[in-house]
């Protein structure tokens, strides 16, 4: 079977939140070099993408944030398809599944399967809140978490023990939409057979073994697990998304994960609907001769490889994905990327801190992509990045390039006289290379495809400093005219083949070379530039150095969001019980400084502390130890109990208490007095 089309996807990121280093290095990054691979060898390809706009999270969003959850997609629809044209990402089309089409295509996409008997109806009992008048999403009911006691668990899981619950395992259930106790009632939905169809699923897996070995098993294992694959309700109870379109079934909608991938195929119709051919879009999903490849990162493998192929097996009149090229997860600075930690780099906030360097953070997302295992990104390996390669090798030959062909020649390419041995094997290697990228592109390979660009920017680097015509100039002035001609056909087979992967940079280059972009076949031409040619006379650097302070400034950033998260993550202890006035009255509490400190000797937490309480001086010991140092200690202010009956520990005699602060995770620091006018004996009340 010949290919004759491509249909490039890449994961619908959802409406919720904007895109962060993680979804690049994920799909958007691979999708988009091989989309522009394919552009540069004329081949027939459009790239396909668009938000994910509806499912139980945005409804939740909008609730906490007061607003609509059309209201929180159009926001992060905006930013979402902004920070993507910024940093080149080259959608064909770039759609929304809130649209009309979509609505339309996912609709009749369901009503088909439903009038085939597509899906089996079964009857459930699910929470249902009666005031609020509606079905309960698992996100919407808390209670008590069985297993750990945490009052404020999930209907899907509890976040402070990790335990994953059904709604119905919640003790003292809760509905966070009334705050009333909702009532078992049973519901009717709509559920794609996967156990029936899974012999014709795996029949499809089983053709696919030249996939990647990560989507590959995990397919497998789906399938060859214990119980095989389960029917799936592909219908929900919530009043967000679209209407399932058959009698009986009001207040429900498709269930999130049916109408998204539905949406690559809407986008599609989008692209040509204003077209003079607006049926085109078909051409791309229902010819054989056209090649469905989704990009996608590993959490999305189970619902692109066997849920979505079996949607579209079952319709009947759609191609099924010939590769699902799924990446594994990027870290960051060794932690796990986490939104609502706001452990992450933003792309839009990237793009206004690093204005005109979006091609550095393609560059060390690439380096680092997770293709075969999770991999990280650090800022400082971000700056190595720029500085040692980009600017040190990529740019440093450009830069000699340019600057040599100006001084010399006016700009004017010199016409090589005679090749040596050495020129002819820098142009040998110059137009091996490309092919070499295409193999690994082929293989979705993308680090290695990279690398191998980075060696031809090395090759011109390389040979420039071994001829070093700078000096040569002053001696042999012919044999440097060669030597820049030679420079000048690696320099633009550079732009040509550094397009996919750095597209800001070989637009630049080619405009400093003075030449029209050229496509892909050309890389395997050593003579694309002729003498007598004059580039432009203005180099401009194209990678400047990243300094430690602007490396250090985003590192304290993500430092700053960790102390925030670590107060807003915790659980304060709930309230003690109410003490009368003179319960309290009966404590003596006044304000001290401590003189002296030691640590008590075979103790980790005890200082022995001597304090000035005003009244008298006396030993207290107290278990701070592990937070303040006795150096740190002497000389503070603090609140001490001084009617507290002593105690001994350790032997020694402990006379009251000191009063410190002790936050969610069990951090202590001093309770001192903010006026130095409250001296030694203060009372505090
Ligand atoms: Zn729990």
């Amino acid at each position: 079977m010949s290919i004759k089309r491509h249909t490039i996807t890449a994961a619908l990121p959802y409406a919720n939140g904007p895109v962060h280093i993680g979804h690049l290095a994920g799909c958007y990054l691979p999708a988009d070099i091989y989309v522009r691979y394919l552009r540069s060898k004329n081949e027939d390809v459009i790239f396909i993408c668009g938000s994910d706009e509806h499912g139980v999270p945005i409804t939740i969003k909008a609730k906490k944030e007061g607003i609509t959850p059309q209201q929180v997609v159009d926001k992060y629809h905006k930013i979402m398809g902004d920070a993507f044209r910024e940093f080149g990402i080259s959608f064909d089309v770039y759609s929304r599944t809130s649209s009309q089409i979509h609505h339309k295509t996912a609709a009749d996409f369901f009503k088909k399967l439903y009038d085939n008997n597509g899906f089996t109806e079964q009857i459930t009992e699910q929470y249902f809140d009666e005031e609020a008048a509606q079905f309960l999403a698992d996100r919407y009911i808390t209670g008590t978490c069985p297993k750990c006691t945490n009052e404020n668990a999930y209907g899907d899981q509890c976040e402070k023990c990790g335990t994953s619950l059904s709604p119905t395992d919640l003790i003292h259930p809760k509905s966070t939409l009334s705050g009333s106790k909702p009532i078992l009632k049973q519901t009717k939905n709509w559920f794609l057979p996967l156990d029936k169809l899974s012999p014709k699923i795996k029949t499809f897996i089983e053709q696919h073994q030249d996939w990647k070995t990560n989507v590959y098993g995990q397919c497998k294992s789906w399938l060859d697990s214990g119980d095989g694959l389960q029917p799936r309700a592909m219908t929900r109870d919530l009043d967000w998304g679209v209407p399932v379109p058959v009698e009986g079934a009001d207040g429900k909608v498709l269930y999130v994960w049916f109408d998204a991938p539905i949406g690559y195929i809407s986008a599609t119709k989008e692209l040509f609907q204003n077209t003079q051919n607006p049926n085109k879009w078909e051409l791309y999903w229902k010819d054989k001769e056209s090649r469905l490849i989704h990009f996608i990162g590993k959490d999305n493998i189970v619902f692109h490889c066997i849920i979505f192929p079996a949607m579209l097996m079952e319709h009947g009149e759609f191609i099924l994905p010939d590769n699902v090229p799924a990446n594994e997860f990027l870290n960051l600075e060794g932690d796990k990327i986490s939104t609502s930690r706001n452990w992450a780099v933003w792309l839009h906030e990237y793009l206004l801190d690093f204005k005109g360097k979006e091609d550095v953070l393609r560059y060390a997302l690439t380096a680092n992509m997770p293709e075969t295992k999770d991999n990280d990104f650090t800022w400082k390996d971000f700056q190595t990045k720029n500085n040692s390669e980009l600017a040190d090798i990529f740019g440093n030959f450009i830069n000699r390039v340019l600057v040599l062909t100006n001084k010399n020649y006016n700009g004017i390419v010199p016409d090589a006289k005679e090749f040596e041995k050495t020129d002819l094997i820098a142009l040998e290697e110059l137009i091996k290379i490309p092919s070499r990228i295409e193999e690994s592109l082929n293989k979705f390979r993308f680090r290695e495809a990279m690398s191998e660009m980075m060696n031809m920017a090395r090759l011109g680097n390389k040979y420039l400093a071994d001829q070093e015509p700078w000096k040569l100039i002053k001696t042999n002035e012919e044999r440097v005219k060669t030597i820049m001609y030679v420079a000048i056909q690696i320099a633009v087979n550079l732009a040509i083949v550094a397009e996919p992967f750095l597209p800001f940079t070989s637009k630049k280059l080619f405009h400093l070379l003075n030449f029209s972009p050229l496509k892909w076949s050309h890389s395997k031409n050593s003579n694309n530039i002729s003498a007598g040619h004059k580039i432009n006379e203005h180099p401009e650097i194209l990678f400047s150095k990243i300094e430690d302070e602007e490396i250090n400034h985003q590192i304290n950033k993500l430092e700053e969001s960790k102390k925030t998260n670590i107060l807003n993550s915790a659980t304060l202890q709930p309230a003690k019980p109410e003490i009368s006035f003179d319960d309290f009255s009966k404590m003596d509490i006044r304000v001290g400084t401590i003189l002296e400190a030691e640590r008590v000797p075979k103790t980790d937490k005890l200082l022995k502390l001597t304090i000035d309480t005003g009244l008298d001086k006396r030993t207290v010991v107290s278990g701070i130890a592990a937070w303040v140092t006795p150096e740190d200690a002497v000389g503070k202010r603090v609140s001490i109990l001084v009617n507290l009956a002593p105690r001994k520990i350790k032997g020694i005699e402990s006379k009251g208490m000191i009063l410190m602060a002790e936050n969610p995770q069990g951090e202590l620091g001093f309770v001192s007095p903010v006026k130095d006018e409250t001296g030694n004996g203060s009372i505090i009340k």
